[in-house]
């Protein structure tokens, strides 16, 4: 079985932002919430200054410490190692939030994300385009699910995830500078085995125990 993982090359990001526009579209993330977003760091002192820009996003932990906290089981980590939310069981305790480590799960507020009235993003959808994972709606909590939507159907069409562009998570193919790589850890021909193989890598809070699926090449 395949266990799906991004690596980012923090050498490369340049801080521009195109994967958090995409997967703002892609996954009709309502204004206010991003499933993907940008850190900024500043190392040394002037004129001796470097900028680093780390992307995050949910790390789909091997041990995610979000899904033991769920008292409504509504967090699963699927065959292929996805960490999925269902919408329909979550009841926006947001326990979830407060086990994330990473600060990338967020909660969908009447008050604070829609506009008096206005319909959910899946709602304002025709029907023939709306997937479950879309069926986001105020009350929830609601992270990046690697554009699970997109992985299924390829599955599903006998495509590898990962060999073009709609099997590929919506982040990775728009990435000017190329930093963001998507693939199967479980086959040592991916491109994300090569590069963990090849290059020095790193996960994020690792003394969590989280074992995170999101590498960051240096
Ligand atoms: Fe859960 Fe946070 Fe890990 Fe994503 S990064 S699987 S939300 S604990």
């Amino acid at each position: 079985m395949a266990r799906y993982a991004l690596v980012i090359d923090i050498a490369k990001c340049t801080g521009c932002r195109s994967c958090v526009a995409a997967c703002k579209l892609e996954n009709m993330v309502q204004k206010g919430n991003y499933w993907n977003f940008v850190l900024e760091y500043e190392e040394g002192e002037y004129p001796n200054v470097r900028r680093w820009f780390v992307p995050m996003n949910c790390m789909h932990c091997e041990n995610p410490p979000c899904m033991k906290a769920c008292p409504e089981g509504a967090i699963k980590k699927n065959e292929y190692g996805v960490v999925l939310i269902d919408y329909n069981k979550c009841k926006g305790r947001r326990y979830c939030i407060a086990a994330c480590p990473y600060g990338v799960i967020h909660y969908i507020s009447k008050e604070e994300n829609f506009y008096p009235g206005e319909k959910t993003p899946y709602e304002k959808l025709p029907s023939d385009a709306r997937h479950p994972l879309h069926r986001k709606k105020p009350g929830v909590a609601e992270k990046c699910t690697l554009c699970w939507h997109r992985i299924e159907k390829a599955l599903k069409e006998g495509k590898k995830p990962g060999s073009d562009y709609d099997s590929t998570p919506a982040c990775v193919p728009v990435c000017p500078a190329e930093a963001r790589y998507f693939g199967d850890l479980d086959d040592p021909e991916s491109i994300v085995s090569k590069l963990i193989k090849k290059r020095k890598v790193k996960v994020l809070k690792e003394e969590f125990g989280t074992k995170p699926k999101v590498y960051y090449l240096f």
